[in-house]
């Protein structure tokens, strides 16, 4: 299982099918990417099987645009299906999200969601964190970044996740617990990943996120990184080797 992030002046969709190559060691059932495309469409595609699949599967599709999110997922909630692919979208399908790991409390989140009348596509336990992220942003009228904090404090488990947003097609939010996550940092674009293998051919400036960390990508600024009570914390920027 696997993610894969870009955000930058470069076609997403090729780093992005790449990295996702450079991860099929960690093994998967089904892959998908998300793309904001050059006319501002969130554009999900997924498939059961392989990274060669997917790519069979989005030909004659709309791949354009400079930002976007990738995944390979090692089902553990729902069998392994196009529907339980990730990425998965909000009901509105104005963000779209990934995630490694393990929603643990995700039954008793869903069924709160379901009450307020969310509509869930997937059996996944990951579609209750986008959901949720939503339902905190529409209701408290905050930010991405705020919505993204207040779902995570009531998320028991484990979870590297990746987040785009329609309405703010020049930002990625990352987070981290207990599933590893590290940021590439180049020349104004930046580069997500499970680990080091799909960044080190674009920059050797990399932050291992910690545990509660949550990183802003953010086109044309220095890269962010909070904590859950938005603490601003300094990313230590690490050397690896180029190959
Ligand atoms: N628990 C999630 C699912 O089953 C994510 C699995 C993974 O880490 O790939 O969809």
């Amino acid at each position: 299982c696997g993610i894969v992030g870009y955000i930058g002046k470069r076609k997403a969709y090729p780093i992005l099918i790449k990295g996702l190559k450079r991860l099929e060691y960690r093994g998967y059932d089904s892959a998908g990417v998300a793309i904001i495309s050059d006319d501002q469409q969130l554009n999900v595609y997924k498939t059961k099987g392989k990274v060669s699949d997917l790519e069979n599967f989005v030909t004659q599709k709309d791949i354009s645009g400079t930002i976007g999110i990738a995944h390979t997922r090692w089902a553990t909630h729902g069998e392994p299906c196009s529907a339980n692919a990730h990425p998965h979208y909000s009901s509105s399908e104005k963000l779209a999200l990934i995630h490694n790991g393990i929603i643990e409390n995700y039954a008793v989140l869903k069924e709160k969601l379901q009450a307020k009348g969310y509509i869930f596509k997937s059996s996944t336990d990951t579609e209750v964190l986008v959901q949720l992220i939503e339902y905190m942003k529409v209701t408290n009228q905050v930010s991405l970044l705020t919505a993204v904090q207040l779902a995570l404090g009531e998320v028991i488990g484990a979870y590297a996740i990746a987040i785009l947003d329609k309405e703010h097609p020049d930002e990625i939010i990352a987070a981290r617990k207990s599933s590893p996550l590290v940021v590439g940092i180049g020349e104004n674009e930046f580069f997500l990943a499970s680990d080091a293998t799909p960044i080190v051919e674009y920059t050797d400036k990399v932050v291992y996120l910690e545990d509660g960390e949550i990183a802003v990508l953010n086109l044309g600024k220095e890269l962010k990184v909070v904590n859950l009570s938005n603490v601003e914390m300094i990313p230590e920027i690490k050397k690896v080797e180029l190959n």
